[in-house]
């Protein structure tokens, strides 16, 4: 035995040593073995009970809801989720799996149930001249960090990289490319999964295409991922980065709109930070990749309209550039500001409604309610998406309002009451929801953000996880 499967196999012990069995007739967990209750699987890893353990995944990101678990699985293999996930649909436990845990409202979070935690399973089993492939725990910024050392990079990524495969996968996984390239869900070719059945599955386009279909941007509904697949392609050595100052909203997004059409940039996105005096700076992100020769800065900037002289571009590694939060995060850690409530809400606009709902938010919003980070816009054509789940709003051109807030905890239902009502507004303008978002939903709002792929949905889950016991966060099908 190595020494790692010693050390694996005396932590199971030490957990079982605490619980060893679940009586079905109860409900309860048990601490001794006990007539006709059921033992818990042998597992590789470790199924921690603990107060701190479970503490500690009954919150996230937003810090706007909190679900105490009664188990955190810490998987040592695939095997072990099989395993835990067959056990808990025998007694109807409520099971989510959690990445790096920075959604807003308690997605990752399960009240008395089981919270897998990924991380744990966090190898990157291969990376080829077009794809990689990975266990879902691992984080994006490593796999990254691993890609670029050999020329390559997955096509589109998050601006923040310290997110989990597996979590952006169940949401869709955005930023400035995505108008080019797609989203996240969009560049993966294959994955494995255990579904709410406790069967390991592999799918992609040409194998259980509605299976896969149901997991890509499917918030855990159906399976847990356990293995992907990813796209790669040739990484740009450098980003040239244009942070074009504008003087109104307006005369942004006309640019805004320019630019989606003839993607000049590989990538864009707009920030708009609250000034503290009241208003908004209006701030075009356009960045060009580049290798060897430096992209023709005039070519980039000809015909827009921004404020001459109110900004030098800069030059950065591609890896720089993809990595430019950390230290934004690292200053905000220190502060203790990264730990407070942050219930953000991210709305898809379409574009005939993408000013007047922006103005709105700006209008009812100001520098107290984002002190940390800008309004976040970013732009996206339809016709590059292809994963069903992932919910735009019609038109062939639209945007992505990101409000990132960051408050105290007693002004937590104020934001989350704001954030309905700005859910609303742009609902009935045509626009849709990224699930990320601290916005309570109903079981009917639910069913219209997924139409009209909800019967799609409903009978996915009602195959794969026919218990329902996967990810009762969102109260997707109850829960
Ligand atoms: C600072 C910050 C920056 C962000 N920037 C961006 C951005 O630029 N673009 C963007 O698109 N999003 C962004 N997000 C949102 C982010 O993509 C989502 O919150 C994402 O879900 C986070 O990944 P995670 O690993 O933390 O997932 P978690 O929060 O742990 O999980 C998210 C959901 O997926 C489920 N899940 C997790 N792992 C699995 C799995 N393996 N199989 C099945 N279900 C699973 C969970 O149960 C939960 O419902 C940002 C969030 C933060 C906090």
């Amino acid at each position: 035995m190595t020494e790692p499967d010693r050390r694996r196999l005396l932590q199971t012990a030490a957990a079982l040593m605490a619980v060893v069995g679940f009586d079905a007739h109860s409900g309860q967990w048990l601490t001794a073995p006990q007539a006709g209750a059921t033992t818990l699987p042998l597992l590789e890893g470790q199924l921690l009970f603990d107060a701190a353990s479970r503490q500690a995944v009954a919150t996230d990101f937003g810090r706007a809801v909190s679900r105490v678990p009664v188990a955190v699985l810490r998987p040592g293999s695939v095997a072990d989720i099989v395993k835990m996930v067959r056990f808990c649909r025998r007694f109807g436990l409520p099971v989510a799996a959690r990445g790096q845990g920075h959604t807003m409202y308690g997605q990752s979070q399960v009240r008395d149930g089981l919270v897998i935690e990924m991380g744990s399973l966090a190898r990157i089993h291969a990376i080829e001249a077009d794809r990689a492939v990975v266990d879902a725990g691992v984080v994006w910024r490593d796999l990254l960090a691993a890609t670029v050392a050999q020329g390559l990079t997955p096509p589109v990524l998050t601006d923040y990289i310290r997110l989990s495969v597996g979590g952006t996968l169940s949401v869709g996984g955005v930023n400035g490319t995505s108008y080019r390239q797609g989203t996240q869900i969009d560049n993966v070719l294959a994955l494995q999964v255990v579904t709410g059945e406790g069967e390991l599955l592999s799918c992609s386009p040409t194998e259980r295409r509605s299976l896969f279909e149901a997991v890509l941007g499917g918030l855990g509904q159906c399976a847990i991922i356990v293995r992907a697949t990813l796209k790669l392609q040739p990484a740009p050595a450098m980003a040239r980065d244009f942070q074009m100052v504008y003087p109104t909203l307006d005369a942004l997004m006309a640019d805004f709109r320019v630019l989606l059409a003839d993607g000049r940039f590989s990538y864009i996105e707009a920030l708009m930070p609250a000034l503290p005096t009241g208003g908004y700076v209006h701030v075009l992100q356009g960045v060009a990749f580049y290798d060897g020769t430096p992209p023709d800065n005039a070519a980039l900037l000809a015909g827009l309209n921004f404020i001459p002289g109110t900004f030098t571009p800069t030059d950065l590694s591609y890896f720089a550039f993809c990595d430019r939060l950390e230290g934004l995060v690292a200053g905000l850690t220190a502060s203790g500001r990264w730990t407070l409530p942050h219930p953000w809400l991210d709305m898809f606009v379409p574009d005939a409604a993408a000013e007047a709902f922006i103005a709105s938010v700006q209008s009812q919003l100001g520098a107290v309610d984002l002190p940390d980070l800008p309004l976040i816009v970013y732009g996206f054509k339809r016709s590059r998406l292809t994963r069903p789940l992932f919910r735009t709003p019609a038109s062939e051109t639209f945007f992505l309002v990101d409000v990132l807030r960051t408050t105290d905890p007693p002004a937590v239902p104020h934001a989350v009451a704001q954030n309905r009502a700005f859910y609303d507004a742009a609902v009935a303008a045509g626009g849709r929801f990224y699930p990320i978002s601290a916005v309570p939903m109903s079981r009917t709002d639910w069913r219209r953000h997924f139409q009209p792929e909800w019967g799609r949905l409903a009978s996915a889950k009602q195959r794969h996880d026919p218990a329902g016991i996967l990810t009762p966060g969102p109260g997707i099908f109850g829960g």
